[in-house]
Order: C-alpha cells, then sequence, then structure tokens
C-alpha cells in the first residue's frame, strides 16, 4: 500500500441521535442489574453492539423474549406503536431511546393521515426506521422505493403527502421526489426534508472531497442506511474505488494516491483512527470541515427521571440535603466515545 494522503471528510461518525442512544444504553447498564433487554441494535454497528453484549446486554427483536419485569430499551430508529405498548405492558421499565428526528417523522405521519391525506414513504423495504415509521399510520401509508411505486400510488385517492426515512442519499430522496411531484403537482411536502441533519452534513462532506481521491473508504455497517447512502454519494460523485469496511483489518491492501476516509453515523471514532493508521499517508492527513455539528440530544424522559430520583435519594442518604440536579449537566460531560473506551 502506497497512499500520499488521506482526505478526512469533517463531519463524520457519531450524530447526536448515536450519541444519545449509547449512552443512555451505557446508563441503563449502570442503573440495572443485568440482564438489560434492548429491542434491536442499539444503532447499527457491530462494534457497538458487541460493547454492550459484553456488559449483558441482550438484543432482541421481539419483546416477548424479555422475561416479564425486565429492563427494556428501545433502539434509536424507533419502533413501531404496538411494539412500545407491549414492552411497557411487560411490567418493567421502558427506556425509548429513538432519535427526536425520527419521532418529528413518526407525528408528521400521524397529523398528515389524520388529515385524510395517502402518504408516500420513501424508505428501504426492512429497515427498522421505515417499519417502525409506517407502523404509526398503515392504513395511509405506501412505501416508495422506485419511481414505478409513485406511478402505483399515483392514480389512487388523494391528497398526497411525502415523507421519508431520515438517512436517504440526498440524490436518491431528490430523484423520487422530483418524480413525485411531476406526476403530482399538488404533493404536500414538509418546508425541509425529513433526511437529517447528520446525514446530509456527512454527505456533503464527502461529496466535497470526492473530487480529489483516488479512492473513497466509507466506516461503517452493512445495515447502517446513512453508511450505505455515504458509498453511493462516492460512486454518484465519479469515484472508482468505493470500499465499506467494518474496520481496518477489511481495508484492500492496493489503495494508492489519495484516499477520502469517512464513517457512517454510527462508527466509532475510534475505527477511523484505525483506518488512518492503517493507511499511513506519506504526506499527511488533511481534514476540512464543511460545518461544525454542536447538536446535543438529551436522555429519553423516561430515564432522565430515573436518573433524578437517584440523584435525590443518593443526595439525601450522604448529605442530608434534597435536591434534584439537572441530570442533562453530568450527561453532557462525556461523549458515547468515553462510554466505548471504558
Ligand atoms: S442519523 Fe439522523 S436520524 Fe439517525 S440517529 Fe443520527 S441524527 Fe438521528
Amino acid at each position: 500500500m502506497s497512499v500520499e494522503r488521506v482526505l478526512l471528510a469533517s463531519p463524520r461518525g457519531f450524530c447526536a441521535g448515536v450519541e444519545k442512544a449509547i449512552k443512555a444504553l451505557d446508563w441503563m447498564t449502570k442503573v440495572f442489574e443485568p440482564p438489560v433487554y434492548c429491542y434491536h441494535e442499539i444503532v447499527h454497528n457491530a462494534h457497538v453492539v458487541e460493547h454492550f453484549k459484553s456488559l449483558g446486554v441482550i438484543f432482541i427483536d421481539d419483546v416477548s423474549e424479555a422475561p416479564p419485569g425486565s429492563p427494556i430499551m428501545l433502539s434509536a430508529h424507533g419502533s413501531p406503536p404496538s411494539v412500545i405498548t407491549a414492552a411497557r405492558s411487560n411490567g418493567g421499565t421502558v427506556v425509548d431511546a429513538v432519535c427526536p428526528l425520527v419521532t418529528k417523522v413518526h407525528h408528521e405521519l400521524k397529523v398528515r393521515s389524520r388529515k385524510g391525506y395517502t402518504v408516500l414513504y420513501v424508505g428501504h423495504e426492512g429497515h427498522e426506521e421505515a417499519v417502525g415509521t409506517m407502523a404509526v399510520a398503515p392504513e395511509s401509508v405506501h412505501l416508495i422505493q422506485t419511481t414505478s411505486d409513485i406511478d402505483a400510488v399515483a392514480n389512487g385517492p388523494g391528497p398526497f403527502a411525502m415523507l421519508s426515512q431520515t438517512t436517504l442519499s440526498l440524490d436518491e430522496w431528490q430523484h423520487l421526489r422530483d418524480y413525485a411531484l411531476e406526476k403530482i403537482p399538488e404533493l404536500w411536502l414538509p418546508n425541509r426534508s425529513d433526511l437529517c441533519f447528520a446525514t446530509t452534513n456527512r454527505q456533503a462532506a464527502l461529496r466535497m472531497l470526492s473530487g480529489e481521491a483516488d479512492s473513497v473508504v466509507v466506516i461503517g455497517s452493512g445495515n447502517s442506511s446513512n453508511t450505505v447512502a455515504l458509498t453511493k454519494v462516492a460512486e454518484s460523485a465519479g469515484v472508482q474505488r468505493v470500499f465499506r469496511v467494518n474496520s481496518a483489518e477489511e481495508l484492500p491492501v492496493d489503495l494508492t494516491g489519495s484516499v477520502a476516509v469517512t464513517a457512517g453515523a454510527s462508527a466509532p471514532e475510534s475505527l477511523v483512527e484505525a483506518v488512518v493508521e492503517r493507511l499511513q499517508p506519506h504526506s499527511g492527513v488533511y481534514v476540512n470541515p464543511v460545518t461544525i455539528e454542536d447538536e446535543y440530544f438529551p436522555p429519553p424522559p423516561e430515564l432522565r427521571e430515573i436518573l433524578r430520583s437517584l440523584e435525590v435519594v443518593a443526595k439525601a442518604v450522604f448529605t442530608g440535603e434534597i435536591s434534584g440536579e439537572d441530570v442533562t449537566v453530568r450527561d453532557r460531560e462525556f461523549a458515547a466515545a468515553d462510554v466505548l473506551a471504558d
């Protein structure tokens, strides 16, 4: 391998929603006796999932697998209402780590459905976020993956609205939106697309580097939608060699010239560091951020309540005082990367 330079995309890796979910599950492992049950992978990254398995978290695909009374966390991708109900009736504490930007789409779908719209939902079949969102109003929503899916719906009863999964490639979404607008000029769309800031920022950062790169390495898991979207961005920018790797060990050995490196929103920075170390660029690493992300999502409300109560009890026991510190202050003091490095 003879890599001249590494062009490091910025922003890359963990987004605010993933930070929130990882730290919330970490709090759960500290507050409850193991095992804590987690419905679906907390985020789509094998390294993160393995870390939590080592702490006694059991990942399940059906909440009935959790014994009655056990603590359950619901993943960042958002869960169908029936799953939330089943988890709550299991008798234990339930903490929902859904990203607020996914919740926003659930809410949009609920509102459009109530107003009588037929909703075209651009998403990927079987992806947990798409499954969870569509379950909010299954009677009103149609999954859109291709232009023929739009054709199939456009002749049915209106009015029509279009929503989308938060982690799609911008090109894919724009193509389907433009086609839908041609077919249905009165189509209702949200003021801003449902693609989240983390998805669009990571794609913009990679797009900016793609023109200078001989190859692109995207770090992240194959079931991570925003990771796969990053590979599509590089391919559509004309980069000849695009690789998605789970870790540095999967890097091809014949990379040369300028290599752009990025990471999906659920991939830890430690994987990026290992990839750069393995690439050993002769003339160094170049970073040119397209934007600085400073979004912060506080812990889920149910967890905040538990932590606040523990705080009050601990303070009362040790100091005799009764006061409830805002737990988000402490939560802000550490990053998901610290949790994983522990
Ligand atoms: S990628 Fe976007 S929607 Fe998904 S967790 Fe991150 S901020 Fe939330």
